[in-house]
């Protein structure tokens, strides 16, 4: 029984409460801490109404590491489940390791003042992590996260050698705004605006943003057009797949979505250093996500699918093949189930389930890991036990 903190009361953070109180006598003590407390609130009114369990809230600044390792010294903290922003990601390691907590988060550092998504720093971390003989997860999530693990089961049971690794991520849900993001805002804009990139043969190729096209079938979901980005992912699994000699990284957006965000490029709404504007510096990026709905609330009247997978081409037996192994969610099930829309879910199920992974011995060699170097078996049984089932097909087509 290991006693939790969740950081972080957005969409992620709903779910991951949801799915820990699901996983039952595996978490003793959930708290949940966030930068609003009537954030907390929302949530832990949420679980009440799910679940007849309350949960431990408290207020906390995740980037100010003093006060973070207080709260957790005094909740007894086993394991952080860091679902807050990627620029904590540091402060609450650092905390963690002065707390003796493990660590587990679903997206990689970024600096405030520049858009760059690397591991560099908390990679930098491992050594600290086995001197004090604790487990710190990076990138728990769907997107990096589960198609890490997809990753690793290719290359456990499918393969005996990986080529190439394509992932395709497709949300084909309508939430009917206009324009809105389904993960915080800030973040998600500045993924999307950067130019694109991808692994080949130990280089990375540079794009222009959105700069390739392609109609992918999607399962489930059917054609939708589909562009390549830079996730972070790709960075990982280019050092721990043995002999992969290219990964691409596919994501849908809608000609609306797009629009609108050329549109709010084009006027300098996404830009993320100050701007001076009667006598107030303002940064236009968090201006901006002031006026969009918040992500934890969209999820009311959203319907459809998304279909997040890889597609890995590679030698079996000394034969070729193409398989795609994917998760279908759906927005109004994770709605009724969570109260946050399906993006959320596919994350925070995720989070849940690696710190489960921590809290049952599964994952716990001392140091910094991403999912693609860690057994993937345990983890994949817990996908479909716990909202997220998976399948395996062959794949006629390439990307
Ligand atoms: P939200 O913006 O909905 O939620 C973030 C929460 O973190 C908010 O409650 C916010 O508080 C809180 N927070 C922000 N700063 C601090 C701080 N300094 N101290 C304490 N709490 C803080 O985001 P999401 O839930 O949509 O996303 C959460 C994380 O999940 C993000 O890092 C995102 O990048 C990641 N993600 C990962 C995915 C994956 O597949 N790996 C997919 C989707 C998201 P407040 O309410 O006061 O603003």
């Amino acid at each position: 029984m290991s006693n939790v903190v969740i950081i972080g009361a957005g969409g992620v953070g709903t779910v991951a409460v949801h799915k820990c109180v699901e996983a039952g006598e595996v978490f003793s003590d959930l708290c949940l801490a966030s930068r609003r407390l009537s954030r907390c609130e929302v949530v832990a009114g949420l679980v009440r109404e799910h679940h007849g369990r309350s949960v431990d809230i408290e207020e906390v600044d995740a980037s100010d590491t003093q006060a973070l390792t207080d709260l957790l010294k005094r909740r007894k903290a086993d394991i952080v489940i860091h679902v807050a922003l990627p620029y904590q990601n540091l402060s609450i390691m650092d905390a963690c390791l002065a707390a003796g907590a493990h660590y587990l988060d679903t997206a990689n550092f970024e600096a405030p003042e520049e858009a760059n998504f690397y591991y560099g720093p908390q990679w930098a971390c491992h050594d600290h992590f086995r001197n004090a003989g604790l487990t710190a997860l990076l990138g728990s999530g769907v997107d990096p996260g589960v198609t890490n693990v997809f990753c690793a089961y290719a290359q456990k049971h499918l393969f005996d050698r990986i080529d190439t690794i394509d992932i395709i991520d497709c949300n084909a849900g309508d939430h009917g705004y206009p324009f809105a993001t389904n993960f915080n805002p800030e973040i998600n804009i500045r993924e999307i605006t950067l130019p694109g990139k991808y692994y080949e043969n130990g280089q990375w190729i540079q794009t222009g943003p959105l700069e390739h096209r392609k109609t992918i079938d999607f399962p489930g979901i059917g054609p939708r057009d589909a562009y390549l980005l830079y996730h972070e992912e790709e960075e990982s699994l280019a050092r721990h797949i043995p002999g992969v000699q290219r990964i691409r990284f596919w994501m849908t957006f809608s000609e609306s979505y797009l629009t609108h965000l050329r549109v709010l490029q084009n006027v300098g709404m996404t830009r993320i250093d100050p701007v001076e504007f009667e006598g107030h510096n303002i940064v236009p990026i968090k201006f901006l996500q002031a006026l969009l709905p918040d992500p934890a609330e969209i999820g009311r009247n959203y319907k459809g699918k998304t279909c997040i997978g890889c597609v890995i081409e590679g030698v079996k037996d000394g034969k070729p093949q193409r398989k795609l192994i994917y998760n279908n969610a759906d927005h109004e099930i994770a709605y009724r189930e969570t109260g946050a829309q399906a993006v959320s879910y596919t994350t925070g199920v995720p989070a849940m389930i690696g710190a489960k992974m921590i809290a049952e011995g599964h994952w716990r060699d001392p140091g910094v890991w991403n999912l693609e170097q860690l057994d993937p078996d345990p983890f994949m049984e817990d996908l479909n036990r716990f909202g997220l089932p998976w399948h395996v097909i062959d794949r006629d087509e390439p990307i």
